[in-house]
């Protein structure tokens, strides 16, 4: 069962993140991973295996802003491996962590690739960030766009998401 994780404060959000994955450990996972937004953008890390990889990933390479959110993985659509371990991340400008299953992912997965996308995993939870993609505009804040992509989203599903467009919002 997974787990999500999302922070925002005036410090660095990386480590209470780790701490949030860590007290998460108990329900099982097999990869984790975290995004967080800061004035250069999405950054994000992710690994197999236990959280400790997370956080030894964050060590080697940190993280710094002020919003983010992070993930323990149990596959459903994909092998349990780095490039399907959330967050996923479309365009380097929204990143997703997803909880459940999106029973239509197929027929939306063509829509996006004849749209022009390209997929980096084999999971069902990638076309939920390259559809917010689509609506995200100028006008349309992170808010909106995630309201209009879960329109078309069909099964059973928890969603946090941060994008660099809107740096002070977190959608859950
Ligand atoms: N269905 C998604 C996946 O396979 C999310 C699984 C989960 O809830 O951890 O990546």
């Amino acid at each position: 069962m997974c787990g999500i994780v999302g922070a925002i404060a005036r410090r660095n959000v990386a480590k209470i993140l780790l701490e949030g994955l860590s007290r998460l450990e108990y329900r099982g996972y097999d990869s984790s991973g975290m995004a967080i937004n800061n004035a250069n953008g999405v950054h994000a890390h992710r690994a197999v295996g236990k959280v400790q990889a997370l956080k030894n990933k964050c060590e080697e390479a940190p993280l710094d802003g002020h919003i983010g959110i992070a993930h323990t993985r149990w596959a459903t659509h994909g092998a349990p491996a780095e490039h399907n371990a959330h967050p996923h991340i479309s365009n380097d400008r929204i990143a997703v962590v997803h909880n459940g299953i999106i029973e239509n992912y197929e027929s939306l997965r063509e829509n996006l690739i004849a749209k022009g996308y390209q997929f980096a995993s084999e999971t069902d939870t990638e076309v939920v960030v390259h559809l917010i993609d689509t609506y995200l505009k100028p006008g349309v804040s992170l808010l909106e766009a995630v309201i209009l992509a879960t329109k078309e989203l069909r099964g059973a599903y928890a969603l946090g998401v941060i994008s660099k467009e809107d740096p002070d919002m977190l959608v859950a």
